[in-house]
């Protein structure tokens, strides 16, 4: 191997972007640990990766408040998740209510899989209300994004217990890629949650969580799948002895552990989580080339905020930020070229949020 090389930046730029977004600082000295401990090298069947494994489960369990009997399972990416609820936890037909491209994009996977599965595609400034809306009675499970990063709406928590109290026979399932860690979710309110670690929970990328209720595991025996690599029963047997089902990303994993022994409770990153998206959306208030893409408050993201503007004022933007070393998240989909998207995920210090707001306030 030859001598190692610098990377062409001298410091990490400044970043906004809604992921993969900003890592916790503290995953510097993590991990050194990891490297030193010869955590990079250990076994996958070891008593060591069952111990860390085992730990960063409960730490998840504990910071993020769920719910006794909810099992943390392992997988690679949200995406996965994706595909695990088709497989295993879907016998037949989802039903999928969405309005960005996150959740259009998970009913069209679905559909591959079970092409009965169909959808209500909602406007971005729509409250979802169960009373608006018919879930076909043959539908199984009814799947809601709670965070729809490309547009930067949310669905409240009141809304998801709704939908479950409304139709308490079929099972819920929630993307909460980009919001699981940063704001408080009522895991009771649905059976199925997941999340990819590179939003939110500050990590780098490569690593997933599937939080499943008691009752989705009831279901996924009745369904009975055993086909795939990552057939959810073949998943929830090796966790029951803190294993995987493959080698997974250690080094994900025990950063994972680090995190959650170390991060607040999330009734305390969530308070803040809310008052900075206040305050984000306040600022933009006061500019006229410039809006949020959601007008209605009530549907407003709290860890993604999208501004929308023209074209040029947009690339401009963009452009100002980059000189002054910070990035932003492009716009996603068909929001591409005329919005900008600001993760307010934890990770992201006080002064950083300074910094990008003198900046802009020299543009806007
Ligand atoms: C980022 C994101 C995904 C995809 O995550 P991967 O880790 O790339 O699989 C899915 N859903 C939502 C809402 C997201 O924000």
């Amino acid at each position: 191997m030859q001598a190692e090389q610098h990377l062409p930046f001298e410091l990490p730029p400044v970043t906004f972007y809604p992921g993969p977004s900003k890592v916790y600082l503290q995953l510097s000295r993590y991990m050194q640990d990891a490297f030193t401990q010869g955590i990079l090298s250990i076994n996958h069947r070891s008593a060591t990766f069952m111990e860390i494994c085992r730990k960063a489960i409960e730490h998840t369990q504990a910071k993020l408040n769920l719910p006794d009997g909810y099992k943390v399972l392992f997988v690679s990416s949200a995406t996965e998740s994706w595909e695990i609820i088709a497989q295993s936890l879907i016998g037949r037909k989802s039903f999928h209510l969405y309005n960005g491209a996150f959740g259009q994009k998970w009913m069209e996977y679905t559909q591959k899989i079970h092409p009965a599965s169909n959808g209500f595609q909602f406007d971005v400034n729509q409250a979802l209300s169960p009373d608006d809306i018919q879930v076909p009675a043959d539908a199984e499970c009814i799947a809601l994004t709670q965070n729809e990063t490309s547009n930067g709406t949310q669905v409240s928590n009141a809304i998801i217990t709704q939908f479950k109290q409304k139709y308490p026979h079929m099972l819920v399932a929630v993307d909460a890629t980009s919001s699981l860690g940063g704001i408080k979710l009522d895991f009771i309110a649905a059976d199925i949650w997941f999340a990819s670690v590179q939003k939110c929970l500050g990590l780098p990328a490569g690593l997933g969580l599937l939080i499943v209720s008691p009752r989705a595991m009831e279901r996924a025996r009745e369904i009975g799948d055993n086909t795939y690599y990552n057939s959810l029963l073949f998943m929830a047997e090796n966790i029951e002895k803190y294993q995987t089902h493959y080698t997974p990303n250690v080094l994900n994993i025990y950063l994972l552990m680090r995190v959650m022994e170390e991060v607040e409770d999330i009734s305390i990153i969530d308070k803040r989580t809310r008052q900075q998206a206040h305050a984000w959306y306040h600022f933009f208030e006061k500019y006229t080339s410039v809006s949020p893409i959601v007008t209605n408050t009530a549907v407003r993201s709290d860890t993604v905020i999208a501004i929308g503007a023209d074209k040029q004022q947009i690339a401009f933007i963009k452009e100002r930020t980059k000189q002054a070393g910070i990035i932003i998240g492009n716009g996603y989909g068909s929001w591409k070229e005329t919005s900008f998207r600001i993760a307010n995920f934890p990770a992201i210090s006080l002064q950083e949020i300074q910094d990008l707001q003198h900046c802009l306030a020299g543009v806007l």
